[in-house]
């Protein structure tokens, strides 16, 4: 009889070196650079699988579509740094106003979305009005010292089961977020969703 013992330790690290390397790869593909928190890909991945969800099993889902107001301005008052320093700080702000459950992600240059699965309009809007306020807050050295404020409108859009365009309800809260901007900015505005639109 011969016995063949073999040491495979370095095997089993390779083995873990490489998942890990794997791991970090998918993670950095979700994650938006400038900010840390999720990118577009991830939260389009996530709102197609919500809206599935939904579709299957019924309940809701809203989503908050979020600008920042002026930010033009802002990045030529305080400089393109502070503008990046500013988009950081809302991202922040995204993170601490949402549950565990939603998802916050920066979805274009100074646009940011959440989602929130299993939520009606009223609990969308008043997350919606407590993100508005917080980012109202925002206060870094570089705006207040040109005495500049950082503001977001944003539209909210809430879909069901018996919403034939569930999987437009990005567009929804697009259009929400046009109105939002053109009733004067720093503002909340929904969606008109009918059952049979
Ligand atoms: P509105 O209220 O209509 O949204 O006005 P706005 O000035 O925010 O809109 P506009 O689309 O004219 O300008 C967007 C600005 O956002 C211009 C661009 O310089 C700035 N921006 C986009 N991405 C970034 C970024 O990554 N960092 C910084 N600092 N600024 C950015
Ligand atoms: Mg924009
Ligand atoms: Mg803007």
């Amino acid at each position: 009889m011969i016995l063949v013992l073999r040491d495979i330790t370095d095997r089993l690290k390779t083995e873990q070196d490489l998942r890990a390397a794997q791991d970090e790869l998918v993670r950095l593909a979700h994650t938006d650079y400038l900010t840390g928190i999720h990118n577009r890909r991830f939260f389009m991945q996530r709102l197609s699988e919500e809206v599935e969800r939904v579709r299957r099993h019924g309940s809701q889902l809203s989503v908050l579509l979020f600008d920042l107001d002026y930010f033009k301005n802002v990045n030529d008052q305080c400089g393109h740094v502070a503008g990046d320093q500013i988009l950081k700080a809302v991202a922040d702000v995204s993170m601490e106003v949402k549950r565990v459950t939603d998802i916050a992600a920066r979805i274009g240059g100074e646009e940011f979305a959440l989602l929130l699965p299993e939520t009606d309009q009223t609990g969308a809007v008043s997350t919606a009005q407590r993100l508005r306020q917080s980012i109202a807050g925002i206060s870094l050295p570089q705006t207040r010292e040109k005495n500049v404020n950082v503001t977001a409108s944003i539209g909210v859009a809430t879909v069901s089961a018996v919403s034939q365009d569930l999987e437009n309800v990005l567009n929804h809260a697009d259009e929400a977020l046009y109105k939002a901007k053109h009733s004067g900015r720093n503002a909340v505005c929904c969606a008109d969703i009918s059952a049979s639109t």
